[in-house]
C-alpha cells in the first residue's frame, strides 16, 4: 500500500489524471529524428515503442522511424544486454543507420540495465555510432528525455581540436519543424554561421517525391555534432529545456552559452534577435524590423478583441512561459498557466511575467494535470483555452474557444509546418486567438447584431 499521508491523498499527488505531459522517451525520440541518418532505438518492450511513435506520427503526420529491444519475460528477468546486442546487429544490417541513438524505458530503468557497458562492450560496425541516455519515465517528462538525449549525443560525439571554428551553436528545443526553419530564416537574415541542433526540418516536414526515404536528407550531421565542442557560443532557446545540454557542453569543452525564452511574441524574438545581433555584430535587417512592425499593428488592430478576455494556458514549460507573455502582449489576462512537467521554475518564470503585468489573479501550477485545470475552470470560467488537443474535451464541455498550440495536436493539420516562434509566428499566433474570439462572438449574435457587424 502506497504511503501515502492524508493531505497527500487530498491534493492527489500520486494520481495524475488526463496528464498535461508524456512519458521521457517521447522527447528522446524526438531529438534524435532530429540527427540525420539516426534510428532512434527504445530500449524495453514493444509496447513502449509503438506507443511513442504513434504519438509522434499523430502529431507530425510522418512517419516516426524507432526500433526496439523488444524485451519479454527473460529479458525482463536477466536484463537487456542479449537483445540490445542484437537489435544493433539486426539494425545496422538491414537499416544502415549511422548513428543508433538508444533511449530506456521504465522497464530496463527498473531492472537497471547498464546500456553504458553494453555499448563499450558491443561489435560496432567501422564508422558507425551506438550512444544511450537514459529516460526513467517514472521522473519527469518528454521535456526531460529531449535534453537528456541531447546530453547522450554531446557525451559520445562532440570533440575539440582546441581551435574554434567561428560557429554558434543553437539548441531550438521542443519545436516542430516550422519552427525550426523559421529560426533559421531569421538567423540567416542575421547572417549567423550557425549549427541547429537537434534540427527535426527535412526529416518530419520531409516532402512528398513519391519515394519512401527511411532518412530523408534533414537533421544535424554527426560532423555538425562533433564540432559543437569547438562554436563560439550556444544559443539555447527555452529556459528549462536548453539548460542542461547547454551546462553539459559548457563543462565538457567550456563553450558559453545564451539562455533565452522560447522566442514567441514580440519581447521573446526581440530577445533572441538582440543575441543574434550581439553574437554577429551585424544589424537587424529592414525585413525583418517591418515584420516586427506588421505583428506589432495587427495586434493593436485585434486589441478590441483580446483585451481582457481571460485565457487558461496549459502545456510543455517553454511553451507556456512563452505563450503566457504572448497573451500578455495582446491584453489577455492569464487566469490559469499549468505545465505537466515537475518543474517548479516554470511557475516562478510564469509568476515573473505576470507581475511584470500586473496580473495577480492567476493560478499557475508545475507538475500540474487538465482534470485539475477543468474543475479550476468550472468553478471560475475563462475565454479562451489555450493549449494541445488534450484540451479539446475541456473546451466542448465548458464551450470555451480553443486554439491549438504546443504537442501533442492530434487532430488537425499543417501545424507543424508553420511556425509559432519569431515574428511570423506571432503573427500567426495572433490570427488564431483573435479570430477564434470573434468566431464566438459571431456565433452568440443575433442576425440583427450580426448584420451590424458586418
Ligand atoms: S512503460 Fe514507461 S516508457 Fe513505456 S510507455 Fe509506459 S511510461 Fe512510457
Amino acid at each position: 500500500m502506497l504511503d501515502l499521508t492524508p493531505k497527500e491523498v487530498l491534493e492527489r499527488t500520486a494520481l495524475r489524471i488526463n496528464p498535461c505531459k508524456t512519458c521521457q522517451p517521447v522527447g528522446a525520440m524526438y531529438a534524435a529524428l532530429g540527427v540525420r541518418r539516426c534510428m532512434p532505438h527504445s530500449h524495453g518492450s514493444q509496447g513502449c515503442c509503438s506507443y511513442h511513435r504513434t504519438v509522434l506520427s499523430r502529431h507530425f503526420k510522418e512517419p516516426a522511424i524507432a526500433s526496439s529491444s523488444s524485451f519479454t519475460e527473460g529479458a525482463s528477468v536477466f536484463g537487456g544486454r542479449s537483445n540490445i546486442n542484437t537489435a544493433a546487429k539486426n539494425v545496422f544490417d538491414m537499416y544502415d543507420p549511422d548513428v543508433i541513438a538508444i533511449h530506456t524505458t521504465c522497464l530496463s530503468e527498473t531492472i537497471g540495465d547498464d546500456l553504458g557497458s553494453y555499448i563499450a562492450d558491443m561489435e560496432i560496425p567501422e564508422g558507425k555510432t551506438v550512444l544511450y541516455c537514459n529516460t526513467p519515465s517514472y521522473v519527469g517528462s518528454h521535456i526531460n528525455g529531449f535534453f537528456n538525449m541531447m546530453i547522450g549525443f554531446i557525451n559520445y560525439l562532440t570533440k575539440t581540436t582546441g581551435v574554434k571554428n567561428g560557429k554558434t551553436a543553437v539548441f531550438p528545443g521542443w519545436v516542430n519543424p516550422g519552427d525550426i526553419r523559421e529560426l533559421k530564416r531569421i538567423a540567416g537574415l542575421m547572417k549567423l554561421d550557425s549549427i541547429f541542433f537537434p534540427d527535426q526540418s527535412g526529416v518530419l516536414d520531409a516532402p512528398m517525391t513519391g519515394k519512401y526515404e527511411m532518412y530523408p536528407d534533414g537533421g544535424t550531421t554527426r560532423e555538425e555534432i562533433a564540432a559543437l565542442g569547438d562554436c563560439e557560443a550556444v544559443i539555447a532557446l527555452g529556459e528549462i529545456i536548453g539548460i542542461e545540454p547547454s551546462e553539459h557542453l559548457k563543462k565538457k569543452h567550456k563553450v558559453p552559452y545564451t539562455l533565452l525564452p522560447m522566442p514567441v511574441g514580440v519581447a521573446h524574438t526581440d530577445a533572441f534577435v538582440l543575441a543574434l545581433q550581439k553574437a554577429t555584430k551585424t544589424e537587424v535587417p529592414r525585413e525583418l524590423e517591418e515584420e516586427r512592425g506588421r505583428l506589432v499593428d495587427l495586434m493593436l488592430d485585434s486589441h478590441q478583441y483580446t483585451s481582457g478576455k481571460k485565457a487558461a494556458i496549459f502545456g510543455d514549460p517553454d511553451v507556456v512561459i512563452g505563450l503566457t507573455s504572448f497573451a500578455l502582449e495582446t491584453g489577455l489576462i492569464p487566469k490559469y498557466v499549468i505545465t505537466g512537467t515537475p518543474k517548479e521554475e516554470v511557475a516562478r518564470r510564469v509568476r515573473a511575467l505576470l507581475d511584470s503585468y500586473g496580473v495577480t489573479d492567476c493560478t499557475v501550477k508545475a507538475n500540474a494535470d487538465l482534470f485539475e485545470l477543468h474543475q479550476w475552470i468550472k468553478n471560475e470560467p475563462v475565454d479562451l483555452l489555450i493549449g494541445s488537443s488534450y484540451g479539446k474535451q475541456i473546451a466542448k464541455a465548458e464551450d470555451i474557444p480553443f486554439v491549438r498550440a504546443g504537442f501533442p495536436v492530434l487532430d488537425r493539420y499543417g501545424g507543424t509546418l508553420l511556425p509559432v516562434v519569431g515574428y511570423a509566428g506571432g503573427i500567426r499566433l495572433a490570427e488564431k486567438i483573435t479570430n477564434a474570439l470573434m468566431d464566438r462572438i459571431d456565433r452568440d449574435s443575433s442576425d440583427e447584431d450580426f448584420e451590424v457587424v458586418m
